[in-house]
């Protein structure tokens, strides 16, 4: 690996992009963590000034090193587990509550190191964390128990020349060039509590990226089609930047209080209808989530199935002023009766969650639900609304709440109508904006 003088990396994006390409490109982690640091702004690699180049270079490898860098150990160590030398969740994601622990932890000890001055350590966190999120949006970890696909390639019978090769390594190591010029990485949020539950989110979204190019690449590997295996490799690669340069703006900005007001203004209300339940185990529906009624589904965002089968929009009879009006939703959720969707809430970030609930007025008309939402456990509000009668507008206080649950069931009349929709799912911050 080659390197600049580090004293060129302090003035700036100019320099820092050339860096970029200097790299073996042997290490995906090296060009992502690199393509991050590139587009972050000026005061931002400034502030990170010398560490620039290390972070790229070396510290977005330490969960990796732990048994050979051993000064450098210590920050992808964590008081959970305690003793632990190689941390397993750092490189392959858990559920989302283990997960969000891995973020906040790191975004933390960054956040801490920067307000005590300490940019070493700060850059040394930032690895580990950007290491993490590189991982889970790495095409060869995203097969949830199974590593090293060795049920995937009974799918996908090897030819003879990848017969009983590991397919690990050749799925995500290669040269690639990452680039995400132009690139405006976003904040996460002005505590850490608020960043680490948006970054988990985002890397939600980058985890299903890079799980759509890991049949490509071994395709293409089978080919022998290299041009095909980068591609899709850097499909993957180039979201994973993007999420690693929203989480080094972001511990940037609250370690220095540094905040746009414009940065702050789309935080302020979050639409959770596309957010994965924890019942989405491993990100997606598993068996014990389909329900029979009123079709044979589970719960979808953006559209309701009619008949178990064509997805049509979602459309609630909203009361206005001029009358009842039938009014179509992007931002909610379908749901099949008795089976609750539960969602990790930050705590003390989001003071109200907002919901309209009802059945969708042209297939559920014959139906009857009970929609009941609940804060840990507890019941928070409640309504029983018929096919006919307009959404009840639900509007809660969830302050304290850190498990918010989502649940409907069946009220009598005809179980096959019961066409359940939350619309508009939406949590919304009291704080007033601050900063610049
Ligand atoms: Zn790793």
């Amino acid at each position: 690996m080659k390197f600049l003088p580090s004293s060129s990396l302090v003035t700036g994006l100019a320099i820092l992009l050339p860096l970029a390409s200097a790299f073996g490109w042997g290490e995906p982690h090296h060009a992502i963590t690199s393509a991050a640091i590139g587009v972050l702004p000026a005061w931002q690699q400034s502030l990170l000034g010398t560490e620039a180049e290390p972070l790229a270079a070396t510290y977005c490898l330490i969960p990796d090193n732990v048994y050979s860098d051993k000064d450098n150990a210590k920050f992808a160590a964590m008081d959970s587990q305690p003793g632990e030398v190689y941390i397993k969740k750092l490189h392959l994601p858990e559920q989302q509550p283990e997960n969000l622990d891995t973020f906040r932890y790191f975004m933390d000890k960054a956040v801490d190191a920067i307000k005590a001055g300490k940019i070493g350590d700060a850059a040394r966190y930032m690895g580990t964390l950007c290491h993490t999120i590189e991982d889970f949006g790495s095409p060869s970890h995203t097969l949830p128990g199974d590593n090293m696909f060795t049920l995937l390639q009974q799918f996908l019978p090897p030819t003879d020349a990848m017969k009983d090769q590991t397919m690990h390594g050749p799925i995500e190591n290669g040269e690639i060039n990452v680039v995400i010029t132009g690139y405006r990485p976003q904040l996460l949020g002005t505590t850490v509590e608020e960043a680490a539950w948006r970054l988990l989110h985002r890397v939600h979204d980058e985890i299903i990226n890079a799980r759509s190019t890991t049949i490509p690449i071994i395709q293409a590997l089978y080919a022998e089609d290299k041009e095909a295996v980068v591609t899709h490799q850097l499909k993957a690669a180039a979201f994973d930047a993007r999420v690693v340069a929203d989480a080094f703006h972001t511990i940037l900005c609250i370690g220095t209080q540094k905040f746009e007001v414009s940065e702050q203004v789309p935080l302020k209300n979050v639409a959770i209808g596309a957010f994965l339940p924890l019942e989405a185990v491993n990100l997606y529906y598993p068996q014990a989530q389909f329900s029979g009624s009123p079709n044979w589904g589970h719960a979808r965002s953006g559209v309701i199935l009619e008949g178990g089968k064509k997805a049509i929009p979602l459309k609630l009879n909203v009361e206005e002023k001029s009358g009842l009006i039938a009014e179509n939703f992007l931002n909610g959720i379908s749901v099949v009766m008795g089976r609750p969707l539960t969602f990790l809430l930050p705590k003390g970030v989001y003071h109200h969650f907002t919901v309209l609930a009802g059945l969708h007025p042209d297939l559920g008309a014959k139906g009857r639900v009970e929609f009941t939402i609940l804060g840990d456990g507890k019941a928070l509000a409640g309504a029983v609304v018929n096919g006919t009668d307009p959404a009840h507008a639900f509007d809660c206080d969830i302050s304290t709440v850190t498990q918010l649950q989502l649940a409907a069931n069946p009220k009598g009349l005809d179980p096959k109508s019961d066409y359940a929709i939350w619309a508009d799912p939406m949590l919304t911050k009291i704080e007033t904006v601050t900063g610049r």
